[in-house]
This record gives C-alpha cells, structure tokens and sequence, in this order.
C-alpha cells in the first residue's frame, strides 16, 4: 500500500513539457509578480556576465597571437590584453554577486508567499479534503515542492539564461572565425549527445529505485521507532533489525548497479569530450598549417568548444528540472485552487444553542454508498444536557460532526436557533461551539498558550480563572515554571486527565453556547474522573450539552438521552425513563454494565 502511493507518486514527479503544463508552471510564476523589478535587475546582471565571460576565449586566443608575434589590430601588448582580461574578470564578478543576490530576495520572498498562500489555503479546506489525503502529502507539498520551485525560480532559470546564450553567442563566435572548423565541431555533437541521452535514462532510472528502496528501508526504521514499545513488548527487536539489514542489502544491490552505468557513462563522457578536442585540434591544427586561421584562433575556437559542449550537458540537467518543476506547481496551484471554506465573520453572533435535526440522512463523500444516518430527528432545547449513546460505529461523532459543519448533509437539516445552520457564517458559528475531545491534543507552546487556545488573545487573569474552574491550575502551580511550562513533544507529558482539564479550561475560556464533551472521561482513572467530572458540571452550567459516553454512570444527571442505533433515534428519555423499558437497549445495557 505504501510502496504503491509511493510509485503514484514519484510517477506524478515528473510531467512532460507540453503547453498546458508550462501553463501551469507560468501560473506560479505569477508569485513573482511583486518582485518584478528586482527579478529584472538579477536577470540583466545574468545576461551580461554571462555575455562577458564569453569574451574570455576570444581575448586569451588575441594574447596567443601577440605572443607569436602577429600584428592583432587595437591590442599590441600582452599586458593591455591581460589588464583587460582581469577587467572583465572584476566586472564580471560584480555582476555575478548582483545576480545570485537579487535572485535570493526575488525567490526567498515569492516562495514564502507561495508557502503562506498554499498553508492558508489548506488550513481553510473543509474536511471532505482531508478524508482523501495523508498529511505527509500535504506538508510534502509545502516542503519539497516548494523546493523544486525554489531551484525553478533561482537556478533553473538562471541556468536556461546563461546556457542558452552561450549556445548562441558561442557557436556565432566560432562561426565567424572558423566556419570549415566550426561545422566539423558541430557534426561530432550529434552522436555524442544521442549516447549521452541513452545513458542518461539508464542513469536516472536507477537512481530512483535507490531512492524509492532507501525510502522503504526508512519507512522500517520510522514504524518501528513509533511503535517502539510495541517491538519490545513483542522481543521483536532481531526481527526488526533483520527487516532492515536485508532493506539495506537491497538497496547496497541497487546502488551498486547504478554505479555500474555511471562509471561507464563518466567514462564515456571523458572519452568522448577528450576524443573530441583531440580530433578538433587536429582538424584545427592543419588549419593552422596551412595558414587560414591563427594559432590564437585555434585556442579561442577550443575555449569556445568546451563552453558550448558545457552547455549542451547543462540543458539536459534543466530540461528535467523543468519537468520536476511543472509536476511540483501542478501539484501547488491543485490546492490553492480548492474551493476552501474561509468566512471571515462580519458580525459576532451569541446563539442561544437550540438544537434541530430534521430528517437528517448522511454519508461521507469518501464514502458514497455508505449511509451512516437515515432521516434523523432530534430536538435539544437552548441549555438541556442530553446524551448521545449507542454502539461504536451508530454515527455519534458523525451527529457531531454535522453539527459542527465539517461535512455538508446529503438530506434534511439542522437548525439552530430557529435558523438552518449553513445560514450562518461559517466561523460565526463554530466560534458558539465549544469541545472537549477524547484524546486532547496539546501543541507545543506553554500551557497558558494552550489554555488561551480557546480565545485567543485571553490575558493572564482569564487564563488563571478559565484553569482554576477546570481544576487544572493546582497541578499547574506545582510545575516550577507554572503556567509558563512547555508542553507538547519537546514539552513535558502531561497525564490523560491534566490534559483533558487544560481542554476544559480552554472551553471555559470558549464559553460556547454549545458544548460537546466526546466520551471526555472514558479513558481516565479514578481520581482523574471524579476532578474532571466535577470541572465538567461547572462547565456545563448553562449551555446546551450533548455528551457522547460509553459508561453509562458518568451520564445519570443529564436531562434526556439519545439511543442512536445504525444511524436512527432507537430511543429517548430520562435515565429514570429508559431504565424502566422492559427490553429497552439502554436498560439492556445498563444491566450488563452494572454487572
Ligand atoms: P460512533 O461515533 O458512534 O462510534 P461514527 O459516527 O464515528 O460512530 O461512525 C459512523 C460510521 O461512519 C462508521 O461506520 C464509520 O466507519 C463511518 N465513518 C466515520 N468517520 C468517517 C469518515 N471520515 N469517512 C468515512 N466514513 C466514516
Ligand atoms: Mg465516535
């Protein structure tokens, strides 16, 4: 399964160059749309220092001929021509600091703003969006691709630039000089580059299998490290180390074969570049001999043939780095043009927390031909605490999830306050919602950051008083650092029930009109429960609660309760009523809890 994503993937690396697809690679291009006028100032810095340094072969070639002796118009010492040369030299240089500068600003500022513009975009998608996707694409995108971009932007171009004009400046000057030399230069090219390209694709295909085995041999590593204690448990750590030994042996297999054709190919390459001079210069020394062109000519024609032959080679590397390109912006502008759901709100709303389902039918766009819901009605009134139970897999959470506008309904509605809840603006909305999850995630920060999570912006007093009613702050006050202590991955570990009071603490801050606690205790022990229970009552006070609970004891004190069963309203009714129920699910499942 991975393997396969895998290759989908590296398949999706490249893309051949066609007009749609450098469409698209134009179409991030516009990012440096802001940068313009330094862009140009980079890409004219590029164009004269490369011109410059075509000048190079012709000026060594004029310093050969003074030094034999021969009358060169302008130039009639070897010191003037070496000055000059040192000139350029400096000149060039200058001009060459200018252009990798200014390049950096233009690609450093336009591939934040890609960045920003493509993390803007996915932290604003609904999640439909992510039910498809895993998160290491996602943040590959943000990383890697952007990468590719990067080298796009700065080197690629760069390198397009100054190749392509060396080509044409090359092969002009060479011309003029030496037309008979330069056509038989020329006719050598053909069938080296046609050897180079063959090699080229051996090349690169093996060096992916390196890539892909070593990714697989990573991916042992990485699963085995995060399910360590898993390995231990089960004394598997030979097994694993076996797994990987024999990932490694392959990929030694591998890399080994494509060494095979690179050591060919490199040889080859010098061959055929020497073997080349060597048969230019004879062809060239004849020409000397024979007085139609300068010993100097010859040596400018040389410099020239391995800046041309330089170049050709380089526009093999950018030809694939523009494919690699291409793939990378395609799969950048395929975010940013999602359709997200971002709703900046114009007005707060304070909802009273009315609660309607009315023939609610629902399933997953990820899962079409699964209904989870069928024609679900519930009403909750503006502060009843109710219950939702029922088996795994009945559509608890999905009621909440509907609830909270995560996905769009297929059938029916809900309406809150009287109003359809897609009526309102989006984040409006979910600012009246408050949830205490299962499992709390903390993100790497202090705890008054995590607690201020819940309203942002929150001083210090508000933090303290938010986590003294979830009593969270006596276990604070005891870490040395109090509220300022770090949590998270670098941070310390806090236990099941701390985290679930700094969440309390971050919903009291909240204070929702509705609040939603998904089996907020079912995890905890003992003492834990009985401190969370009783920051939970206080939260609860005076919103609408619906609890999703597997134990049916933390669920007694709510004022109605829910039974779904497969996606329908099965039963509801007080504790008191529904334990009575001769047969009833919930009284069948309060005997067997009870037991
Ligand atoms: P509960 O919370 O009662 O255990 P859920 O509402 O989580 O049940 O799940 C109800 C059904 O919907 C299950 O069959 C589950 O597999 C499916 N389901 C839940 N979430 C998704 C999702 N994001 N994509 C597709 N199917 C889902
Ligand atoms: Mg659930």
């Amino acid at each position: 399964m991975a393997k396969k994503s895998r290759e989908a993937l590296s398949e999706e690396e490249k893309r051949p160059i066609t007009k749609t697809t450098l469409k698209k690679l134009l179409g991030i291009f516009k990012f440096l749309a802001p940068y313009k006028s330094t862009f140009i100032i980079g890409l004219i810095c590029l164009m004269l220092s490369s011109v410059m340094l075509m000048a190079f072969p012709f000026f060594a070639g004029k310093l050969l001929d003074v030094a034999s002796g021969k009358s060169v118009p302008y130039f009639n010492s070897i010191n003037t021509i070496a000055l000059l040369l040192m000139g350029i030299l400096v000149v060039q240089s200058i001009f060459s600091f200018t252009r990798v500068y200014t390049f950096a600003i233009v690609s450093e500022r336009s591939l934040a703003d890609v960045r920003n513009a493509v993390y803007k975009k996915i932290i604003w998608l609904p999640l439909t969006f992510f039910d498809n996707r895993r998160v290491g694409e996602l943040t590959s995108r943000i990383t890697s691709d952007v990468v590719i971009l990067q080298d796009t932007f700065t080197v690629t171009l760069a390198e397009l630039i100054r190749q392509v004009l060396t080509l044409i400046i090359g092969i002009g000057v060479i011309f003029y000089f030496a037309p008979k030399l330069t056509v038989f230069m020329l006719l050598t090219f053909p069938a080296i580059i046609l050897l180079a390209l063959v090699f080229g694709k051996a090349i690169r295909k093996f060096s992916k299998q390196v890539q892909d085995t070593l990714a697989e041999a990573n991916v042992i590593v990485e699963e085995s490290l995060q399910a360590i204690t898993v390995v231990k448990a089960y004394t598997n750590e030979w097994f694993e180390a076996n797994r990987y030994k024999k990932a490694l042996d392959h990929v030694i297999d591998i890399a080994l074969r494509s060494a095979r054709y690179r050591g060919l190919f490199i040889s080859f390459v010098i061959f055929a570049l020497f073997g080349g001079i060597v048969a230019v210069v004879w062809y060239g020394a004849t020409l000397v001999q024979s007085g139609e062109i300068t010993i100097g000519d010859l040596l400018s024609f040389v410099l020239y043939t391995t800046f041309i032959g330089g170049s050709i080679a380089g526009l093999g590397d950018i030809y694939a780095q523009i494919q690699r390109s291409i793939g990378a912006s395609e799969r950048m502008l395929e975010i940013i043009e999602q359709n997200d759901e971002k709703e900046d709100p114009v007005h707060p709303l304070k909802l009273k927390g009315d609660i309607s389902f009315n023939e609610v039918s629902f399933s997953y766009p990820s899962r079409a031909d699964y209904q989870v819901l069928h024609k679900l009605n519930l009403r909750i009134q503006s502060g009843e605490k109710v219950a939702l139970i029922g088996q795994s897999g009945s559509g608890k959470s999905t009621i909440i999830n509907l609830l909270m506008r995560f996905y769009p309904l297929s059938q029916g509605k809900i309406v809150v306050d009287g109003l359809d809840n897609t009526s309102y603006n989006l984040t409006a909305y979910r600012n009246n919602i408050g949830v205490v999850p299962q499992e709390v995630i903390l993100f790497g920060g202090t705890i008054q950051e995590n607690i201020a999570y819940g309203k942002p912006g929150a001083s210090e007093a508000e933090v303290i008083a938010a986590a003294r009613k979830a009593n969270a702050y006596e276990f604070i006050e005891r870490f040395p650092d109090g509220l300022q202590t770090m949590v998270g991955e670098r941070g310390v570990k806090l236990s099941g029930g701390q985290r679930q009071r700094i969440a309390i603490a971050r919903a009291i801050l909240r204070d929702p009109a509705i609040l939603i606690l998904d089996e907020a205790t079912s995890s905890l022990d003992a003492e834990s429960e009985v401190l969370v229970q009783e920051a939970l009552e206080k939260l609860m006070e005076g919103r609408t609660t619906l609890i999703i609970a597997h134990r049916l004891s933390t669920i007694r004190k709510v004022d109605r309760i829910f039974v779904i069963k497969e996606g329908k309203l099965a039963e509801t009714g007080s504790h008191a009523e529904l334990s009575q129920q001769q047969n009833g699910i919930y009284s069948n499942l309060l005997k067997l809890q009870l037991q």
